[in-house]
């Protein structure tokens, strides 16, 4: 007989989509105020998260400072009973560890709306000085459907989104099976009217438990294959530079594309273009 295991889970945790953050002046690292004040509010929804999971009979949890330095989440307030992967350079970027410790659900906390929607306070893909529009198979993505599409490449569904009213949008349209938990509603890329932190807190550590317990219905966001990448860049150099890059190639002015039938590989691309595209 087949034993019952109850899932691990991966979280990848992002800030600019946490409870009352609004500006890139709350959530860059340094020594202001404001930032210590927004990496407890991070930390304090990765832990409610992390709670809820393991009070539903998670295995265990991972997460992956997904932001920035990557450095963010406040180590000695992290929840006991996760493991915390911590810094940078790491190859598999937003997601690093969903590939090592077999997780079978991956969270997606603290996440934010793509560039170009309309109202997404700090709205961006990536990298706001290299990409002005990120398209899979002619789709306009954001992280959350990119990385998405990456957990599921390691056989990993997503199975609850936080932040944004119009993150959980495009969580909506692209992985509906995905538990949210809004955050803020946007009004512009500096404004939202926000839920307090305890609130989200609260609603993470139900949702997250409810996940978990719900791990059957999670399925994988699995896009047609040959996976066509394509990035509108900033500028034309940037442009010229990757479009000479191995594997791409430059369909317009501002355009480069690559395409591969491996979603590894397809990030990896991106991750390469967004370096080659900084120093463009
Ligand atoms: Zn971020």
């Amino acid at each position: 007989m087949e034993k019952l295991q109850l899932p691990s889970v991966f979280i990848s945790a992002d800030i600019e989509g946490c409870a009352t953050l609004v500006h890139w002046d709350e959530v860059m690292p340094g020594p202001s105020a404001a930032y210590a004040r927004a990496r407890r509010i991070m930390t304090g929804e990765v832990n409610a998260a992390t709670r809820g999971a393991l009070a539903a009979g998670a295995r265990d949890v991972v997460v992956n400072d997904a932001h920035s330095s990557m450095r963010n989440l406040v180590g000695q307030d992290l929840e006991p009973r996760a493991r915390l992967v911590s810094g940078r350079v790491k190859p598999l970027y937003m997601l690093e560890g969903i590939e090592s410790d077999g997780p079978e659900l991956a969270f997606f906390i603290g996440y934010h709306g793509a560039i170009g929607d309309r109202d997404a306070v700090m709205g961006h893909t990536y990298s706001p000085r290299v990409i002005f529009e990120c398209r899979l198979n002619g789709l306009a993505v954001g992280e959350l459907t990119i990385n998405a599409a990456l957990a599921a490449h390691f056989g990993v569904p997503v199975a609850l989104v936080s932040g944004d009213a119009t993150t959980l949008g495009e969580a909506e349209r692209n992985i509906p099976w995905a538990l949210r938990v809004q955050t803020k509603v946007s009004m512009s890329y500096f404004a939202a009217q926000c839920r307090s932190p305890q609130a989200v807190c609260d609603a993470l550590q139900e949702a997250a438990a409810d996940a978990v317990r719900s791990h059957e219905r999670m399925r994988c966001f699995e896009l047609a294959r040959p996976i066509v990448l394509e990035i509108d860049t900033m500028t034309t150099s940037q442009a010229g530079a990757i479009g000479r890059a191995a594997g791409f190639a430059r369909t317009a002015t501002r355009t480069v594309s690559f395409t591969s039938s491996d979603m590894a590989e397809v990030y990896n691309a991106l991750v390469t273009l967004i370096a080659v595209g900084a120093a463009a």
